[in-house]
Parts: structure tokens; sequence; C-alpha cells
């Protein structure tokens, strides 16, 4: 497998998304890529991360 990239997560890389505000929109991220839709809530961000991690 060439090597030409940054390397991937694992597949055992532990979801632990964080929110990050943008101008008057959050949006949560994750370290496996993943990235929630931008809201105008951050708890609705939060709700997003949730929904990730509960692995649906
Ligand atoms: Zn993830």
């Amino acid at each position: 497998m060439p090597e030409n990239e940054a390397p991937r997560p694992a597949p055992t890389t532990p979801h632990t998304p964080t929110t990050t505000e943008r101008g008057s929109f959050t949006y949560a991220h994750c370290p496996c890529g993943w990235r929630g839709p931008a809201r105008r809530s951050r708890d609705k961000a939060r709700t997003d991360a949730a929904e990730h991690t509960s692995g649906s």
C-alpha cells in the first residue's frame, strides 16, 4: 500500500467529536474526518456529535 497520503485513522480511532464555532454557527467535527452541518445552536451541534458517536 503506497504511503503517499496522511495515514488513515485506525479502525479503532475513537470518535471524539468536538464543536467549533464559526461566526454565528457551530458545527461538530471528529478526528475520523466526519463533520456535522453548521448549526445556529450549539446544542444542535452537540446533538449531531452525540448521534455520530452513537454509531448510527
Ligand atoms: Zn467519528
